[in-house]
């Protein structure tokens, strides 16, 4: 007979992570299964000063976040499957996830962490050139720019930090924006304000990217006016970057079938990660929330796993 774990938790951002951790601290039987590297957003974040106990200055990344959270989790004993699932049956008594090859892995509950993705910029063109001048991370694809023109749209914490950051190593950065007033914090843009080489096109969204294989070309709307405006690359760089950072959508559509509540794509829960579904919990950036950072989604893995804890117990 099939082995049916005690706790089956899909997603090893920090929510999956702590939820690991929890889980085989209660000596849960546990799968952790991830389809790409662990850490999730943080996996590809430098600089993370907001977690507890995190130090930027002592050379801590994302990354190296991500490898304690890892080998914590497996120090107390997870099993681990890299796997893509492609089904999920969560309203059964036994939860059944079956990945693209076929293996099904079956739980008496489960925790779903597979986080968010940030939502594209919605530009014709946008997939052909997704690394090839389009980017989602500044800190992957920044030093690629040295001395080129970068353009940022959004207007948001996000977008302002980023485009700050990006003025390192870009000669230009200009930050395009729906409105003509920032989202993010007072204090993130009066430093905003200050850069020289931080720029701004108000009331503006883009409409097309274009290129030979590399993004030399796109037309900005301005969304008052009307007018269309051609952004050519210097014929000395060749090709500009292009970042997007317009906030998140979560990674839910596995779930659309599986009979949970959502609310925009993102799953309902109570206080206690529980769902709507009996054993299913979520934790992390995909469930619905007012507070999506690192802290919380750790916080949110380690609920949920206790809980996880509590329903297995009482069905023995
Ligand atoms: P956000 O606050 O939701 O901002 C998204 C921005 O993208 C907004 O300016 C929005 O324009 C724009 N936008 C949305 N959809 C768009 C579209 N289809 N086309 C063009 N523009 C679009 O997202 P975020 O900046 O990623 O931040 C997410 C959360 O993390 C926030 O709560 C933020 O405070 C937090 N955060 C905090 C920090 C920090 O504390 N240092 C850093 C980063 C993020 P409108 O303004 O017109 O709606």
């Amino acid at each position: 007979m099939e082995m049916i774990y005690d706790l089956i938790i899909l997603g090893a951002g920090p929510a999956g992570l702590a939820a690991g951790l929890y889980g085989g601290r209660y000596r849960l039987n546990t799968l952790l299964i991830e389809r790409g590297q662990d850490g999730g957003q943080i996996a590809i974040t430098s600089e993370i000063e907001n977690y507890p106990g995190q130090m930027v200055d002592q050379e801590e990344s994302g990354a190296t976040l991500t490898a304690r959270m890892t080998r914590q989790a497996e120090k107390f004993g997870v099993h681990r499957a890299g796997a893509t699932i492609a089904r999920a049956e969560l309203s059964g008594p036994v939860k059944r996830l079956t990945d693209t090859r076929g293996n099904v892995y079956e739980g008496k509950t489960v925790i779903l962490a597979t986080g968010a993705h940030p939502r594209p910029i919605g530009c014709k063109n946008e997939r052909e050139f997704l690394g090839k001048g389009i980017s989602f991370c500044a800190t992957c694809d920044a030093n690629f720019y040295e001395g080129m023109e970068v353009f940022v749209v959004g207007g948001g914490d996000s977008a302002v930090e980023e485009a700050m950051y990006l003025t390192k190593f870009a000669r230009k950065v200009t930050v395009i924006h729906r409105r003509d007033q920032l989202r993010a914090a007072v204090s993130i843009q009066e430093k905003a304000f200050r850069n020289e080489k931080l720029h701004f096109m108000w009331d503006s969204v883009v409409d097309e990217v274009s290129g030979d294989g590399i993004l030399d070309r796109m037309v900005v709307r301005n969304v008052k006016t009307g007018e269309l405006t051609e952004v050519l690359a210097d014929p000395e760089d060749g090709m500009f970057g292009l970042f997007g950072f317009i906030g998140y959508l979560p990674n839910t559509e596995l779930f659309a079938d599986a009979g949970l509540e959502m609310e925009n794509g993102y799953i309902r829960t109570d206080e206690d990660m529980q769902t709507n579904l009996p054993g299913v919990y979520a934790a992390g950036d995909l469930r619905v929330k007012s507070l999506r950072q690192v802290v919380t989604a750790a916080a949110d893995g380690a609920i949920a796993a206790s809980r996880a804890e509590r329903y297995v117990s009482e069905l023995e």
